[in-house]
């Protein structure tokens, strides 16, 4: 399916369900435009845009040539492409061409999801019915952009070595974490948050405050700088740093 640059992605994703198609329901809500998902691959209950993704047709500003960029050329890692590091800026999106499918989701589903279906006495999985239960995940954790101001979840996940996670799990049972394909291990920066105390905290001093349904979302609450919010990032930064020996990355794009 090939799709306009400009579209509203989330409406993409509730198109393709009422048209029968299959592949994006897992990646429902998440804000902005289909142009800007291929840049920082975007991600969500175990789908990934790289999964699903054909071309993108762009505009090489550097060539001044437009044309397509397939996939393996597009460098994609977790929440990062060429487009958001080796050639930042290169390449204008008009178009992404995905490849959707007819089957209906299957488990198992990513822990959360897992949860809800069995919270809810949910057996019957429609691609519907996955779109609903991750909006209902979603509005229970993450605030409302049009009414709480934030860029949803502000670090990655950090990428560790086995060893690293195996010290972090022997201090802390509890711990939440992935192991990845190359043997590393994705620990979940929300609970390294968590952990580190910075769970709902309101900051007096930057007005700045990590959301009670997620500490993975920093909330402007009356900063009126951008060193508000550096400052209060460091502090989270430093915590986790100083307790797990982990550097946690930020995900949103600081412009200049
Ligand atoms: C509440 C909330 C929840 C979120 N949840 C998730 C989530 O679950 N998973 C996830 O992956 N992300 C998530 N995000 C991040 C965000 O939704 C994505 O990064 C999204 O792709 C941003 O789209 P945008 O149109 O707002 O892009 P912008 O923020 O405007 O742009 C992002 C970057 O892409 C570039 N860009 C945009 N369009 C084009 C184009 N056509 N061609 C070339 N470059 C372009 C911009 O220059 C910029 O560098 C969340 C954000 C919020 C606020």
């Amino acid at each position: 399916m090939r799709l306009g640059a400009g579209e509203n992605w989330d409406e993409v994703v509730a198109w393709t369900i009422e048209h029968d198609w299959g592949g994006l329901e897992l990646l429902s809500k998440i804000p902005g435009t289909v142009g800007a998902a291929p840049i920082q691959n975007i991600g969500a209950y175990g789908q990934e845009l790289s999964k699903i993704l054909i071309e993108v047709e762009a505009l090489d500003t550097k060539t001044m040539a437009f044309g397509a960029v397939v996939n393996d050329a597009c460098n994609f890692g977790y929440r990062t492409s060429r487009f958001k590091t080796t050639d930042k800026g290169r390449y204008a999106i008009t178009a992404v061409t995905l490849k959707l499918n007819k089957d209906q989701p299957k488990p198992p589903f990513y822990e959360s999801l897992e949860e809800y279906f069995k919270d809810n006495g949910i057996t019957s999985y429609t691609r519907q019915v996955v779109r609903d239960a991750v909006a209902a995940i979603r509005s229970a954790k993450l605030p409302d952009p049009s009414a709480v101001n934030n860029n949803g979840s502000f670090f990655i996940n950090p990428v560790v070595g086995k060893e690293l996670a195996d010290k972090i799990a022997s201090r802390y049972p509890d711990i939440v974490s992935w192991p990845t394909d190359d043997g590393q291990v994705k620990l979940s920066a929300g609970w390294l948050i968590e952990q580190a105390g910075f769970k709902d905290i309101h900051d007096p001093a930057t007005g700045m405050a990590t959301w009670k349904g997620s500490a993975l979302v920093m909330v402007n609450e009356r900063a009126s700088k951008t060193a508000d919010l550096l400052a209060f990032k460091k502090k989270i930064v430093d915590k986790v740093n100083a307790m797990f020996g982990v550097n946690l990355q930020q995900e949103p794009e600081l412009l200049p």
